[in-house]
């Protein structure tokens, strides 16, 4: 199947971000379904190969070359090892939006996952809803009945499933809370679809520690999912829509900066120029993740010791998408008492992937076993990485290869260094 790609500016834009590959091949060691295949179709060499021959009409696009776009983990190594500049990450989202286009995926798995992704997790109540429902089966242990009867495949994907919070945690954040001691500024947070429902302590804590260093925090009303897993999924208009809805929201917010704690969902706003040309270039040079912002800033001292074994993960989004790589390792070190411990492969992707582990279970283990085996090397009493998909890969990385440690947000250490806070809606805040 061919997509009549030289006349469609989409096509053009395609062919001409593949011709900056040279061909060399450093991207090849750091790329994970290569390390693991050892095929050159599953390098990004090879995918931009493939990318090329289709925009140029050569090459038909068919389910072997749509099968290498989604086999991809997206993690975006492959940027930061190129010399040339490869923009991998717009060339793969455009890759798979023509994949969708053309209809090469389909039946029951891609139904529901566009389901999904269109009809529940944009829509704050629904997506609580159904989150609510995981937390009742969660509660009568339905979900263990379920992973011994569940067969091989599903039992994997079960396994993954998150515990859902206590509501405690999953209670909204207020619209403003104060800075703690002398005001040092006023920032907008990013809430995110998923992290309030299932994160919500980490979302908390985020806000905690940003006031106690001195920062009005302001939860801009009308803001919502970021987009990053429908772009990821080859829904780019479901993914533009979804990001006018936060460049509305923080513009009305009148804040400068805004502070996301999720790796891919702050990779995402960063990007909202390319999706939105016209509007979005202003919120996407105002996202900073939380890490990075108050490194820039400076940490105030937090003054209770966390005397731990810290193991700093980087979620891909964060160091390949952001380019933020010291600053979560320079506030940690700022922690009295805690230790952090190098392991090999730090920068390597988990195998999360939004909903990789979900969609290509056996290579997403794969993956992490990997990386499973260079934390066990180095056993840390706690594991800290910024981004929720790669925090629930790890934890059931844990379990499944009996490690001991904590998987945590750096900032919930941050916070706990500061004494933690009462619940959001039991004044006083902090
Ligand atoms: S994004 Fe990651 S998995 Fe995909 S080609 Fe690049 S390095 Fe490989
Ligand atoms: S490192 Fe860059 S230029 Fe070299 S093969 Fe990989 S994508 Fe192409």
């Amino acid at each position: 199947m061919s997509i009549g790609p030289k006349e469609t500016t989409e096509a053009i834009a395609l062919y001409t971000r593949s011709l900056d590959c040279v061909h060399c091949g450093l991207c090849l060691p750091t790329c994970p379904t290569y390390r693991e295949t050892g095929r050159e179709s599953s390098s990004p060499r090879g995918r931009i190969y493939l990318a090329r021959g289709v925009a140029e009409g050569k090459l038909a696009l068919s389910d072997a070359v749509a099968e290498e776009m989604y086999l991809c983990l997206g993690c975006r190594a492959c940027e930061t090892a190129c010399p040339s500049g490869v923009r991998f990450g717009s060339l793969l989202e455009q890759m798979r939006a023509e994949v969708e286009r053309v209809g090469l995926r389909r039946g029951p798995a891609k139904r529901i996952e566009s389901f999904l992704l269109r009809h529940v997790v944009p829509h704050p109540r629904r997506l609580r809803a159904a989150i609510s429902v995981v937390r009742a089966i969660q509660a009568v242990r339905l979900d263990a009945l379920a992973l011994r009867l569940a067969p091989a495949g599903l039992r994997e994907r079960i396994a993954l499933a998150p515990r859902v919070p206590h509501a405690r945690d999953r209670a909204p954040l207020p619209r403003l809370v104060r800075a703690h001691g002398e005001r040092r500024g006023r920032v907008g947070f990013f809430v995110g679809c998923i992290m309030p429902e299932l994160f919500g302590d980490v979302n908390h804590a985020t806000v905690r520690v940003l006031a106690r260093n001195g920062f009005d925090v302001v939860v801009a009303e009308g803001q919502g999912c970021c987009g990053a897993l429908h772009a990821h999924a080859g829904d780019r208009e479901t993914a533009k829509r979804l990001a006018a809805r936060n460049v509305a929201a923080f513009a009305a917010a009148g804040v400068d900066v805004v502070i996301s704690n999720a790796a891919g969902c702050g990779a995402a706003l960063r990007e909202v120029g390319e999706w939105l040309p016209a509007t979005g270039d202003v919120l996407a040079r105002r996202v900073r993740d939380v890490s990075e912002f108050l490194d820039a800033e400076g940490l105030r001292p937090p003054p209770t010791p966390f005397p731990r074994r810290v193991c700093y993960d980087d979620p891909c989004h964060l160091l390949h998408g952001q380019q933020v790589e010291a600053a979560p390792r320079r506030l940690l070190r700022q922690i009295p008492g805690l230790v952090l411990v190098a392991h090999d492969d730090a920068a390597a992707c988990c195998g999360a992937a939004g909903i990789y582990n979900l969609t290509h279970p056996e290579m997403s283990r794969a993956v992490l076993a990997r990386k499973m085996r260079s934390l066990a090397s180095a056993d840390p009493d706690v594991i800290a990485t910024g981004n929720p998909g790669c925090m629930m890969q790890l934890r059931a990385g844990v379990v499944e290869h009996g490690l001991r440690a904590e998987v945590l947000h750096p900032v919930t250490l941050m916070d706990r260094a500061y004494g933690g806070g009462r619940s959001v809606g039991e004044p006083p805040y902090l």
